[in-house]
């Protein structure tokens, strides 16, 4: 018989996203009259924009002629929208041989797992994005769970808190470290500053160690300030990956296409380059992203593209403004609830002093019908926090936000 890869047996059950749903189920099959709203889910709800759904039509049924059919790609994309990517979205800071397609960014994280040993040790913000720690630890770089639930070894968690405005301390991650960082964050929604990015940068060329900057929200900053990719930051080109995606940019989530920008300047302990490392894991495990995606990811870089996928976010944003809204009223406010949401992501992060997250998210279920996320399934640095998503038709924000507002905690 063959073993089992151990990491499977380390992972503990993935508990927050099934747990929601168990919830939301038994409360409706109590309530079948009642209309449940979601506020809780990552995904993105509005149709793809015309123009650059059209790009994909097109593309699709010229694949049906003998003249604009093509099979294979190279792995690493469509040298046209790697070159379109650097030049609207990197404008010099990476070239386009330094940026690799791909079928997203969860993906992207998964594979970039195994460039590295298995016994690198990794850092991750809490709360974070679940992927980066499950990936690792069926990987192995991260080991069995902790006894106490404080999580796996060789993993050292950064709590994000409002006492630290959502940045974390850096002095405890050890040199070597492969540090996961996400900003605009999820599930916090903190946009890291250009000195909270410098402190990054800075740390971890001290340290050697490599970052690995999620930035799959980078298209709700709006804040003019706040730098939109790290390598705006000095020396970001020797210490860090940097991952993205058209999910939350242009509603790609199903479509699936994402990038990573791996510069030539970034080595390993041994001198060698992560560069031709990573062309090889894309050649060798990768086979390139949908042609068809592509295309679309093309049309979302032009001038008509731009304005659609701006219009898009825009939408969604002013989705979280009626929620702050509603979260800061008088009700809330008057029982000390914290919204803690700069504009700069689709996620609000509200704290509510004394409440377990699961027991807040119950109450907001029981008396709302309002589904949100537990924070504490983000990590125990999530403890009494909900996070509320934009994502949603407009109508039923307003729904959601007219029952919140006649919540009595
Ligand atoms: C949604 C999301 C992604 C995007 O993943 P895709 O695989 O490109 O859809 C990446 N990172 C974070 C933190 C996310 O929330």
């Amino acid at each position: 018989m063959i073993k089992r890869n151990e990491g499977f047996a380390n992972l503990t059950a993935g508990y927050l996203f099934p747990e929601v749903a168990k919830r939301r189920k038994a409360y409706q099959a109590s309530h079948p009259d009642a209309k449940i709203i979601s506020l809780g889910i990552g995904n993105t709800t509005e149709p793809l924009s015309p123009h650059i759904c059209k790009a994909m039509a097109d593309y699709a049924a010229s694949l049906g002629t003998k003249e604009g059919y093509s099979g294979y790609g190279d792995e690493q994309g469509l040298t046209q929208l790697r070159a379109k990517i650097a030049q609207v979205l990197y404008n010099g800071l990476a070239t386009e041989d330094e940026i690799f397609i791909s079928d997203g960014a969860k993906c992207d994280i998964a594979r970039i797992q195994t460039l590295f040993g298995r016994d690198t040790p990794i850092a991750v913000q809490d709360p974070a994005y679940p992927v980066y720690v499950d990936g690792s630890v069926i990987t192995g770089a991260a080991g069995k769970a902790n006894a106490d639930g404080s999580g796996y070894k060789g993993v050292t968690y950064l709590p994000c808190t409002a006492e630290n405005s959502f940045f974390p301390d850096l002095s405890v991650i050890k040199s070597g470290t492969l540090i996961y960082f996400c900003s605009p964050n999820n599930p916090t929604g903190a946009a890291s500053t250009r000195e909270q990015l410098k402190k990054l940068v800075d740390y971890a060329l001290a340290n050697g160690c490599i970052i690995i900057y999620d930035s799959a929200y980078y298209a709700f900053i709006r804040d003019s300030k706040l730098p939109r990719t790290i390598y705006e930051i000095e020396g970001a080109r020797k210490c860090a990956i940097e991952i993205n995606s058209f999910s939350k940019l242009a509603g790609f989530t199903g479509v699936r296409l994402g990038w990573s920008v791996v510069p030539k300047e970034l080595k390993f302990a041994d001198g060698s380059s992560v560069i031709s490392d990573w062309n090889r894991v894309m050649t060798t495990l990768f086979n390139g992203a949908s042609n068809i995606a592509q295309h679309g990811g093309l049309a979302a870089l032009d001038e008509e593209g731009i304005k659609e996928t701006t219009a898009l976010v825009d939408y969604y944003l002013g989705n979280a403004k009626l929620m702050k809204e509603a979260l800061t009223g008088k009700n809330f406010a008057d029982a000390g609830v914290k919204v803690y949401y700069t504009g700069d992501s689709p996620y609000l992060w509200v704290c509510f002093p004394g409440w377990k997250s699961w027991d807040i998210f119950d109450r907001i279920l029981d008396e709302c019908r309002v589904v949100t996320t537990p924070g504490s399934g983000f990590g125990p640095a999530g403890e009494s926090y909900l996070r509320f998503s934009c994502f949603g038709h407009r109508e039923d924000v307003e729904e959601a936000c007219l029952r919140l507002s006649k919540f009595k905690l």
